[in-house]
């Protein structure tokens, strides 16, 4: 049997990633999503084992001593993991997973797959635009804001390093995009 793909979606928080995964998950249901670890606080409505497993401090550590992880890092200063067991069984099934993870993890995920992944960049279409997103999602404190416009301003510098790179400035166009990406990348 064929192995599954790998398809990695990277972005600055605030781009639209969710809310463009959202609709690509209706699309192709065949495509399973790699469900994360991680220490951040639960949002309202995020359910447990849905969006993320959220977990503690110690009980993530337990798991990068027992080298459960694929890859896992510190972004905007939570823990965040990818489950080693759970991609490598569902990609072995012929299944591809995708993963909405950060630069950090992208770059693990491409070293460790090679051709077997494809990394894909969400770019704002300015700093500006992001923050107004941020701002008008209201999920965040202003604090937590600026932690990860500096952060964007940094992944921003990266956004060519990537297999594909989609600018969601409109929508529709970026969906539209993304939707024939995924298509071209299951065919394949
Ligand atoms: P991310 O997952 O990248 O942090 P979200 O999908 O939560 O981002 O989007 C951040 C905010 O921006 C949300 O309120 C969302 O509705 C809004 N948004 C997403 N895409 C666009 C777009 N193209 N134009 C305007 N607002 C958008
Ligand atoms: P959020 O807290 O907004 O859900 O996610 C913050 C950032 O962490 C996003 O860029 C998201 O892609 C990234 N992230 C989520 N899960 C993982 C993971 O398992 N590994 C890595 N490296 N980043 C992740």
């Amino acid at each position: 049997m064929e192995k599954g793909k790998v398809i990695v979606i990277v972005a600055p928080s605030g781009s639209g990633k969710t809310t463009l995964i959202q609709r690509i998950k209706k699309e192709f249901p065949e495509i399973v999503e790699s469900i994360s670890h991680t220490t951040r606080p639960m949002r309202p409505l995020e359910v447990h084992g849905e969006s993320y497993f959220f977990t503690d401090e110690k009980n993530f550590n337990k798991m990068v001593e027992k080298n459960e992880f694929l890859e896992w890092a510190v972004v905007h200063e939570n823990y965040y993991g990818t489950s080693k067991v759970f991609l490598m069984n569902e990609i072995t099934e012929g299944k591809s997973v995708l993963c909405d993870i950060d630069v950090q993890g992208a770059d693990n995920v491409k070293d460790f797959f090679k051709d077997d992944s494809i990394t894909i960049f969400i770019a704002p279409p300015s700093i500006d635009e992001l923050r107004a997103r941020l701002e008008g999602r209201g999920t965040e404190t202003e604090e937590v804001i600026n932690i990860r416009i500096n952060n964007a301003k940094r992944e921003l510098l990266r956004k060519d390093d990537y297999d594909y790179c989609v600018v969601n400035d409109d929508l529709e166009k970026a969906y539209v995009e993304l939707k024939e990406l995924f298509s071209r990348i299951i065919e394949e």
